[in-house]
């Protein structure tokens, strides 16, 4: 299934987006967004610029009786978080992510959306094309990498850039600003293992997979609560080896450094005559993570089934296990209000759909609602291809944080 998203509104940024869309741009392989940047701002004759580490640097002047401004900088991140459903054959060095519009929102088939940051370079486009922003001089800055270590960001010379005011517009909330930020840190553990071959005949091999988590961004979701798939598959393995301890032979999970696990899973050996009670204690464990994360990740599976002998396994010794029980169940997580905040929103919204004045020194982009009766800033009126019935609908909002 795929749609086309150019004709929604505001379509100066959704056209961008849909063209975004159909680049291949995961982190380092950002060269072709950074061509189709680089040619928008080619065909309006801007200055344009790409250094060293791929960041391309856009700069337009101030419009009319704007030129004594300070200049402000929009800057955005080229590339996106390439994460895929299981199963999908999606290629992320070719394919376009596919679409699909529904119930007033954008998401992603099988895929990351890549909203985060497409959305915010096409916002910044959108800017560029729009004939009745009004701005000082202006500068575009698409950095590269983002979101695997920030190489593009670090390689920007503060000489390129003339603006000393800066809109990020790396975020997911309408009219929110952030001051302050996060960290990220990468570990690398290693542990010294010793590897037993497992003996074919007394022996029962199982795989066991934590799947269905709704995931997120390890940065602006961590705080609702989401299970983590590793950590899971951890519990429901420590809760068997209580009773029937199992030799690992392997486990993987997640995808990317940023992003909450989703899925996670592992190969074990037990001894073959309790390999009917370990299946039941996962199961077991699994009945009660289902129930203890039922309202923020509803749709949490475990599976567990019968593999063939892998050629090796962690050789514990006695003293080697967990000397602690698992930890105890808790009570079912309860979600959080993903966007824990006053009624900032809300004049805007009325200012908005009311046909009052755009917020006084906001920048003219209607993220929300389209001004009745002014459409000075936003020429086209309701344009072509605009979807009837839809004004002010969360079509015209950001695109939703994608599902990673
Ligand atoms: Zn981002």
């Amino acid at each position: 299934m795929e749609e086309d998203l150019s004709g929604i509104e505001p379509c100066l940024l959704w056209r961008h987006f849909d063209e975004l869309r159909k680049i291949p741009r995961c982190s380092k392989r950002e060269e072709r967004a950074a061509e189709y940047v680089l040619a928008v701002g080619r065909r309006m004759g801007l200055d344009c610029g790409m250094d060293g580490a791929g960041n391309v640097l856009l700069r337009k002047g101030a419009t009319a009786g704007r030129e004594g401004s300070r200049a402000v900088l929009l800057q955005a991140h080229l590339d996106m978080v390439c994460e895929k459903d299981r199963g999908s054959d999606h290629d992320f060095s070719r394919d376009p992510i596919l679409v699909r519009v529904d119930d007033g929102f954008v998401s992603a088939v099988g895929t990351t959306l890549g909203a985060d940051n497409g959305i915010g370079v096409a916002a910044a486009l959108a800017v560029l094309a729009d004939p009745g922003a009004v701005h000082g001089p202006l500068e575009l800055l698409f950095t590269v990498d983002e979101e695997e270590g920030m190489s593009g960001a670090r390689a920007v010379q503060g000489g390129q850039i003339a603006a000393r005011m800066m809109i990020n517009l790396d975020t997911d909330d309408p009219h929110a600003v952030y001051v302050g930020c996060a960290g990220g840190e990468t570990s690398n553990l290693r542990i010294p293992m010793r590897w037993d071959r497992p003996d074919p005949a007394g022996a029962s091999a199982f795989e066991v997979v934590v799947g269905g988590l709704s995931g997120g961004h390890s940065g602006v979701d961590i705080h609702l609560q989401r299970g983590n798939a590793i950590k899971l598959l951890g519990l429901l393995l420590w809760a068997a080896g209580e009773r029937v301890f199992p030799g690992l032979s392997s486990l993987r999970g997640g995808e990317k450094h940023n992003a909450i696990p989703r899925e996670a899973e592992a190969v074990v050996v037990v001894p073959r005559e309790e390999a009917e009670a370990f299946s039941s204690l996962v199961e077991a464990e699994a009945r009660a993570l289902r129930e203890e994360y039922r309202a923020v990740d509803p749709g949490l599976w475990v599976e567990v089934s019968a593999v063939e002998m892998p050629a090796r396994v962690a050789s514990l010794e006695a003293g080697d296990r967990p000397r602690r029980p698992p930890p105890e169940r808790g009570p079912p997580v309860e979600p959080r209000d993903p966007r824990p905040r006053g009624d900032l929103d809300e004049p805007l919204r009325r200012l908005h759909r009311g046909g009052g004045p755009l917020p006084p020194n906001g920048l003219p982009i209607v993220v929300e609602g389209r001004p009745r009766g002014d459409d000075r800033h936003h020429p086209g009126g309701g344009g072509p291809g605009r979807r009837p019935g839809r004004e002010g609908g969360p079509l015209s909002r950001a695109a939703p944080r994608p599902r990673l």
